[in-house]
């Protein structure tokens, strides 16, 4: 899984030196897809079923839209947020992982925003290593998010991940009595999880677009999107995910692609 999960850590140092006021997301998401392609990776995304199949292999979420966005003419600007969200599967493995990108210069209360959000997920995987079941892990999440004003997306989950991108069991970012008596699950060398908190500057509703995949949130206000792919062995959590380490190097190199303006 450490191959996918790398390929997925080359696709997002693609995405991110081109992320840039006047950019279309569009051009990133065809970039990407040709990264996946030169390592002979299968794009996840891609066709994943909805009213109209998912036409992207990333999912870009701009400002106040939280997930599930699609990449296309949409022009990124200064001080936008570009939340890209992306995955592949290599030697029958998979991969997944979310970074919300700053597009120029941001306003530092949306900074705080970017800074909580993967802050909480950096604590998440950290609490992996301690805690014996998730919804402790759960129960941290959300109060630090609270601490610092936000709230965390309720809608969405994240995920067991392996042979498949979407397998049990579901990774709340918040814990209630209902998920620790019906559906909480033991963190023990084996499992591997993509945790992806999701976090809201104001309200934590969500509302859908008429694209039939975009999902906003509903005051308007922006939303932020981290995740990684994460393994429980028997040296504690390891991030599949993350930059290669010693040793470790991508069979095509990353490259920005000049790509012809949708
Ligand atoms: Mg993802
Ligand atoms: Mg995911």
């Amino acid at each position: 899984m450490r191959r996918a999960g790398l390929l997925v850590w080359g696709a997002h140092q693609v995405a991110k030196s081109m992320v840039r006021p006047g950019i279309t997301t569009g051009e990133i998401d065809v970039a990407v897809e040709r990264f996946f392609e030169a390592n002979g990776a299968i794009p996840l995304f891609k066709g994943v079923p909805g009213k109209i199949p998912f036409p992207a292999v990333c999912c870009m979420s701009v400002n106040d839209e939280v997930v599930h966005g699609i990449p296309g003419r949409r022009v990124l600007l200064d001080g936008d947020v570009v939340s890209i969200d992306t995955g592949c599967k290599i030697g029958g493995w998979c991969g997944d992982s979310a970074v919300t990108y700053p597009v120029g210069v941001i306003s530092p209360e949306v900074g705080r925003l970017l800074d909580c959000t993967s802050g909480v997920l950096d604590l998440a995987i950290q609490l992996m290593g301690s805690r014996s079941r998730w919804s402790d892990v759960a129960s941290e999440m959300a109060k630090y998010v609270r601490d610092h004003g936000f709230s965390v997306v309720e809608n969405f989950v994240g995920h067991g991940i392996g042979r498949k991108m979407h397998e049990d069991p579901q990774v709340p970012n918040f814990c209630t009595p209902a998920f620790r008596r019906n559906h909480d699950f033991e963190l023990e060398p084996g499992l591997v999880i993509a945790v992806e908190p999701m976090v809201n500057m104001g309200s934590k509703k969500v509302r859908p677009l008429p694209d039939h995949w975009t999902q906003s949130t509903v005051d308007g206000k922006p939303s932020a999107h981290f995740e990684h792919t994460v393994a429980i062995t028997d040296s504690g959590p390891r991030i599949l995910t993350a930059a290669p380490g010693v040793g470790e190097t991508l069979d095509a190199p990353v490259k920005a692609e000049k790509v012809t303006p949708l």
